[in-house]
């Protein structure tokens, strides 16, 4: 999400509001949306003032050079500022549904807190109501959706209402599917199409209830993915590079090969450095270039399972060659940069950079330009 500066009609909600163009504002309207029409200067303005005091609703007007069509903002009273919940036109989008979380991850980017937040769920269905064209996908992440409930449930039913080709993109430790009722209310009858990106951290309990910082988590998260598998659901399996993690990687991928061939496709992360990352530094940050080796033995035997399998914000100079064409560019818009070291990079396109954050933590590697990996 971006926070970007602008001047918003005064009688303008702090709800999610759908960025349109003066010329399409009459053809598009409609109670359920509410509009902001992107003017230009205070003729317009006038326009709109007047369409509201003939009875138009729902409609107000918005200024600044950061808001696109298409977006769907959060005005925010008294600050001149709007945060932009929906970027039309970026590839990546999220919907945050709660802060609260079961796990404690050592490097968890968004630390959990306890209170009730239940507003984040009104909030993503708001935003859902007023996304004009839809997404390819969606991604929802939180803290642990599974923790909304029924509420969840309501989230993925309204997304595929209103966006029906779009994918969702579900990340949940998965822990709670392992309780029945829970798993029942949340899956029985489930039309929207649902991808679930379910971390799984270590061959053995010990190694992953030690990252996830909870005892049980290890027998909860795989009984939840059996029981997504059950119902015929696709399942990434999601393992963050850190160092506890990749002393055992190789154990870990045969576990997934032996035991868990039927998941959609394994996602082998770097860490993003950020959050509890910053706090468990000493096992957070480190060179991929020094368990590059680890890496390459890893794609091996998810190969030799024939499970599919991809690197995610992991640079290019992070990998060793043979596995750049498993390397995609994972990170959202709006977190993503390159160093000045990347200019004239030859494969920055096809690079997946790095998170905005990196200054104040550590790249993943000595980022190094494609001309002098070659040389
Ligand atoms: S130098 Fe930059 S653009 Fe090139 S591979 Fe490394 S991170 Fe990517």
């Amino acid at each position: 999400m971006r926070r970007v500066a602008a001047n918003f009609s005064s009688w303008t909600s702090r709800r999610a509001h759908r960025v349109v163009a003066l010329e399409n504002v009459i053809s598009s309207w409609t109670p359920e949306v509410n509009f902001l029409v992107l003017i230009q200067d205070s003729a317009e303005a006038e326009q709109i003032l007047d369409l509201v005091a003939r009875g138009v609703g729902n409609l107000g007007w918005i200024e600044s050079p950061e808001v696109e069509l298409g977006d769907v903002v959060m005005p925010i009273s008294g600050k001149g500022t709007v945060d932009v919940s929906y970027r039309c036109s970026d590839v990546h989008h999220t919907l945050f549904l709660t802060n609260r979380c079961n796990s404690n991850c050592l490097m968890c980017s968004q630390p959990p807190t306890k209170g009730d937040d239940g507003w984040l769920v009104d909030e993503a269905i708001d935003i859902v109501r007023q996304i004009e064209y839809s997404p390819e996908s969606i991604g929802i992440t939180g803290g642990e959706p599974l923790l909304t409930g029924r509420r969840l449930r309501e989230v993925l039913d309204e997304i595929h209402h209103r966006h029906p080709t779009t994918r969702i993109d579900l990340l949940t430790n998965g822990r709670l599917l392992n309780n029945r009722e829970i798993a029942t209310g949340l899956l029985d009858g489930l039309e929207a199409s649902v991808a679930w990106l379910v971390p799984l951290y270590g061959h053995a309990h010990m190694l992953h209830d030690f990252v996830v910082q909870s005892p049980g988590a290890f027998e909860q998260t795989l009984e939840g993915i059996l029981r997504l598998q059950e119902r015929g659901q696709a399942i990434q399996v999601r393992i963050v590079l850190i160092e506890p993690i990749l002393e055992r990687l190789g154990d870990l991928c045969d576990f997934i090969g032996k035991n868990l061939p039927f998941v959609h496709e394994v996602a082998l992360m770097a860490c993003e450095p950020i959050g509890f990352a910053l706090a468990n530094k000493e096992v957070c940050d480190l060179d991929l270039k020094d368990w590059w080796p680890q890496l390459a033995q890893a794609s091996r035997t998810l190969r030799r399972y024939g499970v599919r399998h991809m690197f995610m914000n992991t640079p290019l100079c992070a990998l060793p060659r043979e596995l750049w064409p498993r390397a995609v560019r994972s990170i959202s818009d709006w977190k993503q940069v390159y160093a000045t070291e990347c200019q004239g990079c030859t494969v920055k396109d096809s690079c997946s950079g790095l998170f905005a954050w990196h200054e104040r933590g550590w790249k993943p590697t000595k980022i190094r330009k494609m001309k002098e990996i070659v040389e």
